[in-house]
């Protein structure tokens, strides 16, 4: 089958810190995934990493998957990077943010942990399909914050909800019809903690150039204090 949307991608270490716990990855059947990973020292890397791996391991091969099948790949990874934690002190508490979307005859199908984000483009206004697992998304759900409040907060960077941390895990996900000109962003919290939404909407909608570079490259002109990864998918059937 031959895929006629277009795809841009892009991952950057930024400029502060010293490695790129961001991983991401695109593979058939149409599956688009990006993931954040924390832990101390390298172990950041190792659970975005594992997560990528099964995930895709799992998937791979399957002809038809809806948002329970990638559920249940977070699931298997989340069981994995707990094991691997187990038999390793240096992995102890490591964690990912995972964020996944397939499409399939005309249709989204997403699944979500932690605070990477997809969003959909259409007809100009940028809607936030995922909702983020962390404190001060609780804090703004529950009044107590507004979202210009929650982006700037001490805390905004803990997470409720993360892939490999100690208990069940329980995914987010869901489904949505495409329309042809649909535009698809994934992106990990250096995109959104740098380039505000107007910024991000504006991008998305030129008419040419590479839109993942393009979002990369402001986060970096606005600091580039985190790793960001972007997927930009334009649709088209
Ligand atoms: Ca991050």
């Amino acid at each position: 089958m031959k895929y006629l949307s277009k795809v841009y991608r892009a991952t950057d270490v930024g400029l502060v810190r010293s490695g790129n716990e961001d991983a991401l990855a695109i593979f058939p059947p149409e599956c688009y995934m990006v993931a954040d990973g924390m832990g101390g020292h390298v172990a950041g890397e190792v659970a975005s990493g594992l997560l990528v791996r099964v995930v895709q391991e799992y998937l791979q091969g399957k002809t038809s998957l809806d948002a329970n099948e990638l559920r249940s790949a977070i699931l298997v990874a989340h069981k994995e990077i707990q094991q691997v934690a187990r038999n390793n002190a240096a992995y102890s508490g490591m964690g990912t943010t995972a964020t996944i979307f397939h499409i399939e005859a005309g249709l989204l199908y997403w699944a979500h942990v932690g605070d990477s984000r997809l969003y959909l483009l259409r007809n100009g206004e940028l809607v936030q399909v995922t909702r983020d697992h962390s404190y001060v998304e609780e804090l703004v759900e529950r009044g107590k914050l507004t979202e210009s409040e929650a982006r700037v907060h001490p805390q905004k960077n803990m997470l409720t909800r993360a892939v490999g941390m100690d208990g069940k895990l329980e995914v987010d996900g869901g489904q949505y019809s495409l329309e042809e000109g649909d535009t698809l962003l994934l992106a990990t919290d250096g995109l959104m903690n740098m380039v505000p939404n107007e910024a991000i909407c504006r991008i998305l909608s030129e008419k040419t150039g590479d839109k993942a570079m393009r979002l990369v490259s402001e986060a970096l002109a606005a600091g580039g204090r985190d790793n960001v990864t972007v997927i930009v998918l334009e649709y088209a059937s």
